[in-house]
């Protein structure tokens, strides 16, 4: 089935949780596209893993998110793809890499963010 942002991709897989609102970057979604068609398994974002609104990360308190500009992904993905994955995001330009790993429980972030000097440097990869 077609989505409504891309290809593979809908506006309600991004939502907020606590709103709804998915105002997911153009530019973003055109490039995680292309990872999700080379890549050729299916993912979303796990939940609060797409778009995040002001009041969302106030409330977690991480404003310079880029899931607050609609441009980063915490997705759904078995890690035996996340080399794969990693790779072909590197290769469609995304700009930030997170990687947690606490207590058997794995979890990536991509992001196609900007530097903001003294707050949030670009490219970037980090553990958390
Ligand atoms: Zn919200
Ligand atoms: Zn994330």
């Amino acid at each position: 089935m077609m989505g409504d942002l891309s290809r593979n991709f809908s506006k309600a897989e991004f939502a907020c949780p606590c709103c709804g609102q998915a105002n997911m970057d153009d530019d973003f979604i055109l490039r995680l596209q292309l990872v999700r068609t080379d890549l050729g398994v299916p993912f979303s974002p796990v939940r609060g893993g797409g778009y995040r609104c002001a009041l969302y990360l106030r409330e977690t308190n991480n404003e310079y998110s880029a899931h607050g500009e609609g441009k980063a992904i915490d997705p759904d993905l078995d890690r035996r793809h996340y080399h794969a994955f990693m790779r072909l995001c590197l290769r469609y330009g995304f700009t930030g890499f997170g990687m947690k790993q606490k207590s058997g429980q794995f979890q990536i972030h991509v992001d196609t963010a900007q530097e903001i000097p003294g707050k949030r440097p670009r490219p970037w990869a980090w553990t958390y």
